[in-house]
């Protein structure tokens, strides 16, 4: 399908950066985010949300800091902490620019590659999403099991989910909008992106290392989130489930033929091998069907509690009356 672009300039430009334990880099991030709105103020309105997301170090103190000392600055900050995409939700719900970026807080995500996105939002694209095209400075197995992860995702559960796309991108009001009123609870925000549809572009990146701390998303929270993202967009993996129960119907089945054939030759005595072969793998496999299933069954249990998302605790330079809006 064709997109019909309509060119617009960007008037209000909205950054938002979830932030957990980023004490040590967020002096940097000030800098440098200070130094981008300078050049760019000229150009349109600016802001910065920030996400405090439930952070035991200093980061909440320095966001308070940076927040009193200029108004552009709106932050957030929970009562405990959510997770990476309960804060970019939220980033986006306090956002008011008409074109928002999602940015992570360590600046891995280069500001330089901005003004990129903005030329192909005002081109008329909706979705403007970084793809990257090198990670610097992460280990061959994240970088082996990233490039796996993509692949399965776009074979299995939606083929519109770009390669190599993480949450670093630009998106308008109208799909922020969108976004917003989508009330699941188990996201995987760059799959919602790219279910909604609209027009959507790629700007190629290098993805920089981290400068400053350490990853917040460790071996347990990746392998979560990578199953979130699986199971939140797709019934494949039950599907997958029935089709092994199938197959091994069809082996009982043939094991079942064998038996009667054993009996009428009066082999009955043997076979005890087959036997229990057959009850290990099927003992595994209902194991693993019946968990499969539990975990959807778990994650419907979870979106009726009808739970917020996240529980704000302060904000700074905040209007809740314009929230409502
Ligand atoms: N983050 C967050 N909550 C969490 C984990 C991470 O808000 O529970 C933020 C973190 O501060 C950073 C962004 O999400 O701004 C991405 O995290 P990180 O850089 O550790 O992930 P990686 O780049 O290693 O995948
Ligand atoms: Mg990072």
């Amino acid at each position: 399908m064709e997109n019909i672009l309509e060119p617009r300039k960007v008037k209000r430009l909205s950054f938002v950066f979830p932030v957990y334990n980023e004490a040590e880099g967020l002096p940097y991030l000030r800098r440098e985010v200070e130094t981008w709105m300078r050049e760019q103020e000229e150009r349109m309105e600016l802001e910065v949300v920030l996400v405090n997301d439930g952070s035991t170090d200093a980061s909440l103190p320095f966001c308070i800091d940076w927040a009193r000392d200029d108004p552009r600055v709106r932050l957030v900050s929970f009562s405990r902490n959510f997770g990476h995409q309960a804060a970019v939700s939220a980033g986006l719900r306090y956002a008011t620019g008409d074109a928002v970026v999602i940015m992570d807080a360590d600046l891995q995500d280069p500001l330089h590659v901005v003004p990129d996105m903005i030329r192909r939002y005002e081109e008329g694209y909706d979705v403007v999403y970084g793809q990257r095209q090198e990670r610097k400075g992460e280990t061959f197995f994240k970088k082996a099991s990233a490039w796996l992860f993509y692949r399965l995702l776009r074979y299995c559960v939606h083929k519109s989910i770009p390669a190599d796309t993480g949450d670093f991108r630009l998106v308008s009001r109208r799909c922020v909008d969108i976004v917003n009123a989508m009330p699941e609870k188990h996201r995987f925000l760059r799959g919602m992106f790219a279910w909604i549809g609209f027009p959507q572009i790629a700007v190629p990146y290098v993805r920089d290392e981290r400068r400053f701390g350490t990853t917040k998303y460790p071996l347990h929270k990746m392998l979560r989130f990578a199953w979130t993202g699986i199971t939140s967009f797709s019934s494949y993996p039950i599907k997958l489930v029935s089709v092994l129960g199938l197959c091994f119907s069809l082996l009982g089945f043939a094991g079942c033929l064998y038996a009667l054939f054993c009996y009428l030759a009066g082999w009955t005595v043997q076979g005890w091998t087959s036997l229990l072969c057959l009850q290990a793998l099927l003992g595994g496999v209902v194991l693993l069907s019946i968990g499969i299933t539990g975990d959807y069954v778990g994650k419907i249990f979870e979106e009726l509690k009808f739970r917020p998302l996240y529980l704000v605790e302060k904000t700074y330079n905040v209007d809740e009356q314009e929230l409502k809006r």
